[in-house]
């Protein structure tokens, strides 16, 4: 299978390929947080429930304003992983205020909440993500009981997605950084992954490139609108490319950890990248690599995490050693491929901080 530069060659070729995307509309700009109600009447919706909660509560009560007649209420709770039990108040709420639409303002746990009832309640989505966790690009949602299951239904992909960089200026520096990462992985697992779209890579590795600028300069200066535009862009390119060719090892570890050991989504993606990037044989790694001006992917990412100060290992957020064998006992179970040995090795090495190359 060719990967790289053809053998005698100095370009590279195109192989057979599938290309499905889905209809989606898309609104980008600074202020453009005020288009929402335009694009809620545009989509003939009368009742929308607005879901918008901590860092996002100012903008769900000025769009609770702006939106006044349209609207079904506020549910004014999110939470990483999609908790079954604040689903079930959502979707009360939602039915008993008669809603018909569903509008997020928020990172993924919002943008997740609202994909959840979507896939319940059968309701389309307006969504205006304010971090780069890309969940508005896919028909992938989560419902975490007592482990984290993920299901894949077009229904629950947002109708309409509205960048506003100017509403993500307050995202913490590490939050940013962090982030940051959940896009790269997005943007690896499309770009070097065994699954060939060639648009999709087009997107990723513009993705890589953008990020591996844009995302010092944000943990620098959190106002540099600039920046943040060019992250936010990098957010869709990644969430989209991902949704073109699907996830791999290191997504599923992800889940894995997230669901089990109450670690946050976007930490684990930045302490685990480098590490499964290293370990996973079914990735050609070089295209990563060239995105991020590195010799080699993992010393890219590593170079990346030292510049936004991302945590790269699982000790830097807060993964107990006398956990490990229990999630490589989980991951075997949940994601297979490797024994439990295989997933302890990894996780040892993710744990301690070093991308030596795990054996397969
Ligand atoms: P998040 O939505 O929980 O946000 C992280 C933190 O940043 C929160 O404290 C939030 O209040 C704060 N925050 C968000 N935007 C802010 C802003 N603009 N200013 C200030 N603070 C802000 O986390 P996340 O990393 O965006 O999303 C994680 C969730 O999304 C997980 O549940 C994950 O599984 C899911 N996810 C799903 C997909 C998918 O395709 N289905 C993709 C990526 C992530």
């Amino acid at each position: 299978m060719a990967r790289g530069p053809v053998p005698g060659k100095a370009w590279y070729v195109i192989r057979d390929f599938v290309h499905e995307v889905a209809p989606a509309r898309v609104i980008f700009g600074s202020g453009s947080l005020d288009r929402v109600p335009d694009e809620i009447a545009a989509l003939d919706l009368h009742r929308v429930l607005i879901i918008a909660g901590g860092s996002a509560s100012a903008p769900g009560q000025r769009l609770e304003r702006q939106l006044a007649p349209r609207v079904a209420g506020r549910f004014p709770e999110v939470a990483q992983h999609v908790p079954e039990q604040l689903v079930h108040q959502a979707v009360a709420m939602a039915t008993d205020t008669g809603a018909d639409g569903l509008c997020s303002i928020g990172g993924g746990s919002a943008t997740g909440l609202a994909k959840a009832l979507a896939a319940l309640l059968e309701l389309p989505v307006v969504a205006v993500p304010t971090t780069y966790a890309g969940s508005e690009a896919t028909s992938v949602y989560g419902i975490t009981g007592e482990r984290k299951r993920t299901a894949t239904d077009a229904r629950v992909r947002p109708r309409t997605v509205i960048y506003d960089p100017a509403l993500t200026t307050g995202l913490p520096a590490r939050e940013t950084a962090t982030s940051g990462f959940n896009a790269v992985a997005h943007a690896t697992a499309a770009l070097c992954g065994p699954a060939y779209e060639p648009a999709a890579r087009l997107y990723a590795g513009e993705a890589i490139r953008t990020i591996a600028r844009a995302l010092p300069v944000a943990v620098r200066a959190p106002d540099d609108l600039d920046a943040r535009g060019d992250l936010l862009w990098a957010a869709w390119l990644a969430g989209s490319a991902l949704a073109a060719t699907g996830t791999g090892l290191h997504h599923r570890l992800c889940h894995v950890l997230g669901g089990g050991f109450g670690l946050v989504h976007a930490e684990i993606h930045a302490a685990l990248l480098a590490h499964t990037v290293a370990a996973d044989q079914t990735l050609a790694t070089g295209p990563v690599a060239h995105a991020l001006g590195a010799d080699e992917a993992t010393t890219g990412l590593r170079d990346l995490a030292r510049r936004t100060g991302a945590p790269d290992s699982l000790a830097a957020i807060g993964m107990p050693a006398d956990r490990l064998d229990a999630a490589a006992r989980l991951a075997a179970d949940m994601i297979g491929g490797h024994d439990q040995a295989w997933f302890r090795g990894l996780l040892d090495r993710a744990h301690s901080d070093t991308t030596e190359r795990t054996p397969s």
